[in-house]
């Protein structure tokens, strides 16, 4: 089976400590290392350019370029190995032998404030932002900000940008005030890419049922993810049983076209056992094909995540 993961973090991670995360090591301590995503046939993996909210303001972007220069060196380097996908007909070249890369911004911190950063990220290959991590910036309240204000003026004028761009919006971790702000924006191409259903644990994090419904509705997706707190309330005990009861969740609410997995891998230290990294994503196969039919199963691995982009990217 082969798989699309919408949501990784080794970037900060190489960042913070590049001697110790190598991409290509086989030792290496990543989660979503190249061997670890060969192991599990991962063809297409989604890498989130992260700051850190303790790095100040005028660094953010120059933080994200760093960032965005390992992916380069790193990862991509001749592509022999990982493709970078930043238009629909590198995507259809994309493989388990020739791992796609997608460049996210998670955060709009980086931008500072300008939207010249926004276009020159889009030309270093950023194809999809997150306005906010969990707190306020200069585009909109991140959903821990306690006020939970929606989009500044600025953040308009990105939204507007990101339209002409057509740079696909991420709305995890953006306030609920945000979401209903943006989720009316037609022409943007919208998903989620590492929340699960408040319904099934109650995480800020996760999202309301309505705001599911309205992801389904306008044709975007829901990346279901591995973060323990996010998974089950009791977060020590969250397990592959939970994830499904997630799974089912959004399925009851006519979301099995629109599932897909953003498993946040090395961004979490705390992991769900079977579910550390994609070297054991066999253990979630094989409960997967215990409880839902095999046809819905490779939707929610592959093809529905590969649709949305396959729509959503320009030629
Ligand atoms: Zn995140």
């Amino acid at each position: 089976m082969q798989w699309l993961d919408g949501h990784c973090d080794v970037l900060s991670k190489m960042w913070k400590d590049p001697v110790k995360h190598k991409f290509y090591d086989p030792q290496s301590k990543l989660d979503s290392s190249y061997f670890n995503l060969r192991e599990a046939t991962v063809a297409l993996q989604v890498f989130a350019v992260w700051v850190p909210e303790t790095v100040a303001k005028a660094q953010r972007l120059q933080v994200a370029l760093k960032q965005i220069d390992l992916f380069y060196e790193e990862i991509i380097q001749d592509e022999q190995n990982v493709i970078l996908i930043a238009d629909r007909k590198r995507l259809r070249e994309c493989s388990p032998e020739r791992i796609g890369a997608l460049l996210l911004l998670e955060g709009a911190d980086a931008l500072q404030g300008e939207l010249a950063n926004l276009r020159l990220l889009w030309r270093l290959g950023i194809r999809q932002m997150g306005l906010t991590w969990n707190y306020a910036n200069e585009v909109a309240d991140g959903i821990e900000e306690e006020r939970g204000g929606g989009l500044t003026r600025f953040g308009r004028q990105v939204i507007e940008e990101m339209k002409r761009l057509r740079m696909i919006l991420d709305v995890s971790h953006l306030s609920v005030k945000g979401f209903w702000e943006v989720i009316g924006e037609e022409e943007l191409p919208i998903l989620a890419s590492h929340s699960n259903c408040r319904a099934i644990c109650p995480h800020k994090r996760n999202l309301e049922d309505d705001q599911i419904r309205a992801l389904i509705e306008r044709d975007g997706r829901i990346g279901v993810t591995f973060v323990p707190s996010f998974v089950h309330v009791s977060y020590p005990d969250a397990s592959i049983s939970h994830v499904l009861k997630h799974i089912d969740h959004l399925c009851g609410l006519g979301g099995e076209d629109y599932i897909f997995f953003g498993s946040d891998f090395d961004g979490i230290s705390y992991k769900i056992k079977h579910l550390e990294s994609y070297r054991y994503i066999h253990y979630l196969t094989e409960a997967l094909l215990k409880a839902f039919p095999e046809s819905s199963v490779k939707k929610w691995s592959w093809e529905n995540g590969y649709r949305f982009y396959e729509k959503q990217l320009s030629l």
